[in-house]
């Protein structure tokens, strides 16, 4: 059932019902002329409009009006196709836009309405009217018409902005007004409040209206004042309250709240009013004696020592425990906040004697600055003991800042204190501690004679040294004359020195080594006082290095035995490589002496002859040099060389040795390869090395074929890749890493040092050498190694990433 408008509707429906069965009858043009005819003589302005919303009809005294021409279709409900809004531009400009769009939501809803908007006359000029319109419906409920009944509205419009002039003024006065005035419905529901008020909340009214008195008021208050505000309501009586309300910078303010309602002449409430002034001074004021009597209550309670003072300083306040302490009798003022008027500095003489110059100093400090304090000191007890007090002290601000009251709390550190003499003296304990550590502290003056060395110096005996100079008890200045001549030239330039290592003699003549390090100096004026600095023992370090020094000799050595035996291995074979060159020079030879034989010599035939003689015994030297190479005890060189050169080298070599064993040798040495730096007879031997354990582990094997590869190739990661692979019986995975340890053998006749001293020879060249399964059977032994480019950064990473990434492949 529609809402608005039922005048109106009244007025039709009965008509509806009737008319709607007509139309069923086709009698409905018949109705239409009745209805056109009783909308004419009706004493308003009436119209009707299609469902669709288009204006199809308006009685005479709409059009006329409007100024409708007498012969307009508009007067006798010709239906000339014309939109739901044409009828818009009727209205004034500025009511378009609302009109339009509560037309197009009652069309949409099927609801009718009642809306005002201004409408232009004949002569140009707008009135208010007031139209209220319904659907008109067939009994299936099917729309036929929108009916509506204008009134034109001008004289109470009129009336209205009256109306409004004077509530303007009112209005003025009620936000001048300095007060809080607020107006709620007779439930209770705000429907104003001055801006005064919303200034104080920061709030707008939509949002308070949302979020009501809550937001303001104290939540403390809020119980009371909910309940003095809805009693009011309900009884229909004024009341008043108190109560705190937030101000938009978040500070709460005393207010006093009075509300009145207002009665119609049948005596029903229609309105409250509210009045809310500021009451916050009076109300602190009075506050005061009921704030400092809860203090008391809670500092009495706290478990410290506590006590309060008005601004001016002069204890007014101590709590019992605080009374109890400093002995007050039961009765003092003291301990019940009466001012006694004591000055400012009237606690100072309860001071230990050493602490009242520096407690009188922080107080006033205090008083002076406003701010507080932390500070310990001994104050004397009811018996007259002294005990080590911790005191803070806290200025208490009113919220406009206004200093109110001094607040102390005060803890007993007695304990801690002792405590702390405890750990004072635990310090002391590791002290010496540091000063019996192996590193010491020395100095020494301008003449560089000792003139401070901790007890722990040189190991013992420190005070031995003092006043000697600090190279009198070295032992390496005729061995080491350059170390010292530097050492000497560094202190005469005041410079700073770190990590000077020199040997010493101890009290019994025993030799003890001595890392110093010192900085000079300097006095105030700039003058040169000595070095200052620390001396460590580092007699076990140097041990240590020249104990590791022992073992590289002794691994070198046993590289050098190893190169012998691997030597001894290839003996046979050698002499088979020196005999063949021998031999064929002897043949050459004979054949010399036969051209030389005929008649005449044949020269040329001579000549050839004895040129490859020359071959032959090059080629015998060579073997020989080579062999030397091999055997010689020369210190590691670095040179560049390049490898797969050296490689065939050892091919020939170990030649003899490979046939013998009836392995098939395929080399696949990767062309232009970039030279490596290095030993190159250290490397040689890792391969040499390589290719015969791959000799002896296929000489082993019962069946199958003998075949060793050795390659070489450029790594991905820019370095030297060789393999040596073999098909013998292979290396059983899990042992694959033990293979390099120093005596791992499975050999009867075996050592275990090759592949170890392989490993050592490609880690002293940043390589690294790894073994592997081979496919489908055997093992492979691979090493990497860096190029020459290479050698200038540390290539082991990449040696690895190049092995991980080799291991990926496999
Ligand atoms: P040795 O040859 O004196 O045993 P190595 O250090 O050269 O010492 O070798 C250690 C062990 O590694 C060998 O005893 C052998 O078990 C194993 N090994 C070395 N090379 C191979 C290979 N190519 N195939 C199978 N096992 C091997």
């Amino acid at each position: 059932m529609p809402k608005k408008g039922d005048g109106a509707k009244e007025a039709v429906f009965g008509l509806s019902v009737d008319i709607a069965e007509g139309k069923k009858a086709e009698e409905w043009p018949r109705f239409v002329a009745q209805l056109q005819a009783i909308l004419n003589v009706l004493p308003a302005y009436t119209w009707y409009a299609a469902p669709s919303g288009a204006l199809t009809f308006v009685n005479k005294r709409t059009a006329d009006y409007l100024g409708v021409p007498q012969d307009h279709p508009l007067r006798f409900g010709i239906d000339t196709g014309a939109q739901w809004d044409d009828w818009i531009p009727l209205l004034h400009p500025d009511d378009h836009e609302e009109s339009r769009q509560y037309w197009s939501n009652c069309l949409n809803t099927g609801e009718g309405g009642e809306h005002s908007y201004r409408v232009r006359s004949a002569q140009g000029d707008h009135r208010w009217f007031l139209t209220r319109f319904e659907p008109l419906r067939a009994s299936d409920g099917a729309l036929l018409l929108w009916l509506g009944a204008t009134l034109d509205i001008e004289e109470f419009k009129r009336a209205e902005d009256g109306l409004r002039e004077s509530e303007y003024k009112l209005r003025q006065i009620f936000e001048t007004v300095p007060a809080f005035l607020w107006s709620t419905d007779p439930a209770g529901e705000p429907t104003h409040m001055n801006q005064r008020l919303l200034d104080y909340s920061g709030m707008r009214f939509e949002g308070f209206k949302r979020l009501g008195w809550e937001v303001l008021v104290h939540p403390d208050d809020f119980p009371e004042t909910a309940r003095a505000f809805y009693q009011a309501i309900h009884a229909g009586t004024p009341n008043q309250w108190v109560t705190r309300l937030r101000r938009a910078d978040g500070e709460f303010r005393w207010h006093q709240f009075r509300i009145e309602p207002l009665r119609d002449q049948q005596g029903r409430i229609v309105q409250w009013y509210g009045v809310t002034v500021d009451v916050d001074e009076g109300k602190k004021a009075e506050e005061r004696p009921r704030f400092e009597a809860q203090l008391r209550t809670i500092l009495n309670v706290l478990p410290a020592l506590t006590w309060y003072a008005p601004p001016s300083g002069g204890l007014t306040f101590v709590s019992k425990r605080q009374g109890d302490f400093l002995g007050l009798p039961k009765d003092h003022p003291l301990r019940f906040g009466i001012d006694i008027g004591v000055p400012w500095d009237a606690h100072i003489p309860f001071l230990h004697p050493d602490d009242q110059e520096k407690g009188r100093k922080y107080w006033s400090n205090s008083l002076r600055t406003g701010e507080g304090y932390e500070h310990s000191y001994r104050v004397r007890d009811a018996q007259g003991n002294y005990r080590w007090l911790l005191t803070r002290t806290e200025p208490l601000r009113a919220s406009d800042g206004t200093l109110q009251l001094w607040v102390g709390a005060t803890l007993d550190i007695e304990e801690l204190m002792r405590a702390e003499e405890g750990l004072r003296e635990s310090e002391a304990k590791f002290r010496d501690y540091a000063e019996t550590a192996s590193d010491w502290f020395w100095e020494i003056g301008p003449d560089y004679k000792f003139t401070l060395l901790t007890e722990n110096a040189f190991g013992s005996y420190a005070a031995d040294r003092m006043g000697t100079g600090c190279w009198d008890h070295a032992l390496d200045l005729e061995t080491e004359p350059e170390k010292w001549r530097l050492i000497q030239a560094t202190l005469d330039s005041r410079k700073p020195f770190r990590d000077f290592v020199y040997s010493s003699a101890r009290r019994n003549g025993s030799p003890i080594y001595v890392k110093a390090s010192g900085k000079p100096v300097f006095d105030a004026e700039g003058e040169f006082r000595g070095y200052r600095g620390t001396g460590t023992d580092v007699t076990a370090l140097m041990r240590a290095q020249a104990e590791r020094e022992r073992l590289r000799q002794l691994e070198s050595d046993l590289a050098h035995m190893n190169r012998l035996s691997v030597m001894g291995e290839l003996t046979a074979s050698l002499a088979h490589e020196i005999t063949q060159p021998v031999a064929a020079a002897r043949n050459n030879a004979r054949a010399a002496m036969h051209f030389l034989d005929r008649n005449p010599p044949d020269l040329g035939e001579i000549r050839e002859a004895l040129a490859s003689i020359v071959g032959d015994a090059d080629r015998a030297g060579n073997i020989v040099d080579r062999i030397r190479d091999q055997i010689k005890k020369a210190p590691p060189r670095k040179h560049l060389f390049d490898l797969n050169e050296a490689i065939n080298e050892l091919i020939l070599l170990a030649g003899s040795a490979v046939t013998e064993n009836g392995v098939s040798v395929r080399t696949r040495l990767a062309e232009g390869l970039s030279p490596v730096e290095g030993d190159r007879v250290q490397l040689q031997q890792v391969v040499l090395n390589l290719i015969l354990n791959a000799v002896e582990a296929m000489s082993t094997l019962q069946a199958g074929p003998r075949e060793m590869s050795i390659s070489t190739e450029q790594a991905q990661t820019g370095g030297v890749l060789v393999s040596v692979r073999d098909s013998g019986p292979g290396i059983d995975p899990d042992n694959l890493d033990r293979v390099f340890e120093a005596f791992y053998t499975t050999k009867s006749s075996g050592v275990g040092m090759g592949l170890s001293i392989c490993r050592s020879i490609i880690d002293a060249h940043r390589g690294h050498l790894w073994a592997d399964t081979n496919e489908p059977r055997g093992a492979v032994f691979q090493f990497i190694l860096p190029t020459a480019e290479q050698e200038v950064t540390n290539s082991f990473p990449e040696a690895q990433q190049a092995r991980e990434r080799h291991e990926d492949t496999v």
